[in-house]
């Protein structure tokens, strides 16, 4: 009986988990190799800014670094050694790099092939500009609790070096409403300065942006105003519902809506000017993120407010008719999403004529709704002026006028590097350095 046991547990520790690793190991390793093909083949090698980057010679193949990433499937191992198969995706938490046993992964700014612009930022947050400060993202450090510390930090910083002279000018003007944004407010108010803040679109920044329900990785942090907050994960409609009640709590003063175009010098003090008006402030904090301001169409009728850069609430839609902008993953997903709604008519304008690096997963979704006629897609299309009840488009030449109650527009980005240069903020380039 006891030699049948032994032969049995011999069996399982020797032919039974070896088996098992080796099947898992493979099985995960071509699934590794199919993403890194699909993200060439699609020209998604290019990281946004901080991610890993893998040392082959010290990399052992562990594997240990890869279920360690909070955002999943974007490290695997192909041909023997970990790989950034999704790098895209990758919002630099650094996990990896801390799961990696023999120190393989550093963390980069940029890639030997596109480099990643970054501000001149001081220890203290300033910038080469005496009095203008650069916290969060921007700054380089992406995630929401760097974001939240710097946006404390540089206003503890900056209150130090105020002058209390000067009563009929703001303390600090704060751009940008994103965690490092509202950090900065909230501890502005704390230190009883005068302050504004201001953010083009809404409250939450980045956050708002995020996929519905997604499950956001994050660490302990400390708000000003509120007090530690302990929480490692939370939804994301959770963490934009704290963030309005801390907001409303404090009375914290916020203009959204309202895009601050340009920074100067004048008589010693910072005339910004917004889409709105005109501010005097003493100091700056530069909160603005690197997602950039939705590129514009250009186009008469743009200003309107049935055109937005951004979907929210697709239920909004029901019934009616939607003419979507653009031919990557954010107006394809947004198409998606819309023709899901009942009784939503969806068009889909692309300048191209087929989409271009877009997920394998988008790709096939929208082909469907396409087929399925859920989402009706003008290739080759340019949007001519938007009015009030249509869409005036052409196509090949040919004039289009399409009945219409709402436009999605999603064609990219206008990165802040021309307005951080106009303000006099010095950037470099970094390519794949630490
Ligand atoms: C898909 C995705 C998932 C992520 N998941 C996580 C996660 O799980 N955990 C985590 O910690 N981090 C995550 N991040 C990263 C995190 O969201 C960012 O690092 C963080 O939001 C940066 O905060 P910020 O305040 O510096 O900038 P942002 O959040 O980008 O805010 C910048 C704000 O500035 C405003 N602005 C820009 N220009 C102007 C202007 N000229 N005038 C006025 N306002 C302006 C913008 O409208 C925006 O509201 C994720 C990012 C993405 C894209
Ligand atoms: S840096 Fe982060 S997001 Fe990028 S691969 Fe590592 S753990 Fe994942």
């Amino acid at each position: 009986m006891l030699e049948t046991l032994t032969y049995f547990i011999t069996i399982f520790l020797v032919v039974v988990i070896p088996t098992v690793y080796i099947y898992k190991h493979t099985k995960h390793t071509k699934k590794a190799k199919k993403r890194l093909e699909d993200s060439m083949k699609r020209g998604l090698m290019e990281p946004v800014s901080l991610h890993p980057k893998i040392d082959p010679a010290r990399c052992i193949s562990t594997a240990a670094c890869v279920p360690k990433c909070p955002e999943g499937n974007i490290l695997g191992i192909v041909n023997g050694r970990a790989e950034l198969v999704s790098p895209t995706k990758c919002i630099g938490h650094g996990a990896c790099e801390a799961a990696c046993p023999v120190e393989a992964i550093s963390l980069v700014f940029g890639t030997e092939r596109r480099g990643v612009e970054l501000p001149h930022v001081k220890e203290n947050f300033e910038t080469n500009v005496n009095g203008i400060y650069i916290a969060g993202e921007l700054g380089g450090m992406g995630l929401i609790r760097n974001a939240v510390t710097q946006g404390r930090e540089a206003v503890e910083y900056l209150g130090t070096t105020l002058s209390k002279k000067y009563s009929d000018v703001l303390d600090v003007a704060i751009v940008g409403a994103g965690p490092a944004g509202l950090a900065a407010s909230l501890q502005a108010q704390k230190d009883k300065l005068k302050c504004i803040t201001l953010d083009q679109d809404d409250i939450g920044g980045t956050i708002l942006s995020y996929p519905r329900q997604k499950l956001v990785m994050t660490q302990p942090m400390d708000i000003p105003l509120y007090g530690k907050v302990k929480f490692r994960e939370i939804l994301k409609e959770d963490l934009l519902e704290m963030w309005y009640e801390i907001i409303n709590n404090t009375g914290v003063e916020i203009h959204t809506k309202e895009k601050v175009e340009a920074i100067e010098k004048q008589n010693g003090f910072f005339k910004i000017t917004s889409s709105k008006g005109e501010y005097f402030a003493q100091r700056v904090v530069l909160a603005i993120g690197r997602r950039g301001t939705p590129r514009k169409l250009g186009v008469p009728g743009e200003v309107s407010s049935k055109v937005a850069y951004r979907l929210l609430e697709p239920e909004q839609y029901i019934r009616k008719k939607v003419l979507v902008i653009g031919g990557g993953d954010s107006a394809v997903e947004a198409a998606i999403a819309l023709s899901e709604q009942k009784g939503t008519v969806v068009t889909l304008s692309y300048r191209k004529n087929t989409f271009s690096r877009i997920k394998e997963k988008n790709e096939h979704k929208i082909e469907r709704a396409m087929q399925l006629d859920k989402v009706h897609t003008l290739f080759e299309s340019t949007v001519l002026e938007v009015k009030r009840e249509k869409v005036i488009l052409t196509k090949k030449d040919q004039k289009y006028s399409l009945e219409n109650d709402y436009v999605f527009i999603f064609i990219g980005g206008v990165m802040p590097t021309a307005f951080l240069q106009n303000a006099g903020i010095s950037i470099q380039k970094k390519f794949g350095e630490r």
